[in-house]
């Protein structure tokens, strides 16, 4: 579930109730999603810390704890936090629980079991966990100036849905905020980067921004329970068939590199025609 907008909302919230507050209790329900780098039982170890910070880096939610170990999770596709009285009924897809005093439990559910749960020496966090290391540039902070992003498109000979993606290099954007970006600034997702014009580029650095900072505004407003995902707002993720908001041409997928791309085939038009072959017309 989690992308950029999910956890600037999210891990604020994580953050207020869970600074200062102790460990009671750690326990690993579902082992597929856990990568324990440590000997011995790894949730036992995290018993008696405090919480020291949480904070989002790229799309992990770090929780800093007083200690050597650190928890780090990585919610992947359909990864969700919750807040729970420990009486509350825990949901089957519940992987991790943190009990953190007073009866009270930060649960991580996730029903694909995609993402994982990390409890890593933050010495070692770095080299232990993909991705970790190299965090590209903050998309929502003054950094991401034109100049800075076209410097980093200038050297991308790969498809643009795929640069996006790239969190090395820009911090940082999923599959559906992808997509939606590409939507707004009407390019094709396997348009290749090289291919930009600069226009395009400064129409796609605005994208960018605007889509996140307005994704973040609408679900900040909605305020939606913690495990929520709110993604109604989104004009084509996920809606193949359906109309395009802009033109009313429907709305294709298709696959871009291992990952399904969705957008307007009018308003984001396949200028080089090397992604798609319409048969239909070539029968004609
Ligand atoms: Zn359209």
């Amino acid at each position: 579930m989690p992308e950029r907008p999910d956890l600037e909302y999210v891990v604020p919230i994580l953050s207020e109730r869970l600074v200062g507050r102790g460990v009671a209790s750690a326990e690993a329900l579902n082992p597929v999603v856990m990568r324990v780098a440590v000997l011995g039982d790894g949730p036992s170890q995290l018993l008696g810390a405090s919480v020291e910070a949480v904070t989002r880096r790229a799309h992990f939610v770090v929780f800093t704890l007083s200690g050597e170990l650190d928890l780090v999770v990585h919610p992947m596709l359909a990864g969700r936090f919750e807040l729970q009285e420990g009486s509350a009924r825990r949901r089957k897809d519940t992987a991790f629980v943190l009990g953190i005093g007073d009866g009270q439990e930060l649960r991580y559910r996730d029903d694909v079991q995609m993402g994982k749960v990390y409890i890593v020496p933050r010495v070692d966090a770095d080299r232990v966990i993909p991705g970790f290391a190299s965090v590209g540039i903050d998309v929502l902070s003054r950094a991401f100036t034109f100049k800075a992003f076209s410097a980093l498109a200038r050297q991308r000979r790969d498809q643009v849905k795929v640069f996006l993606m790239d969190k090395s290099a820009l911090d940082a954007l999923g599959n559906a905020y992808a997509d939606e970006v590409l939507f707004e600034a009407g390019l094709h997702p396997k348009a290749r980067v090289r291919e930009l014009s600069e226009e395009q580029l400064e129409g796609l650095h605005k994208a960018i921004k605007a889509v996140l900072r307005q994704a973040r505004d609408t679900i900040a407003r909605r305020q939606p329970e913690l495990s929520e995902k709110v993604r109604d707002f989104l004009k084509v993720r996920n809606r193949k068939g359906q109309p395009c908001p802009r033109c009313g041409t429907k709305i294709r997928a298709a696959g871009v590199h291992g990952h399904d791309a969705f957008f307007c085939p009018t308003c984001q038009p396949d200028v080089k025609g090397r992604g798609f072959v319409d048969w239909r017309k070539l029968k004609r």
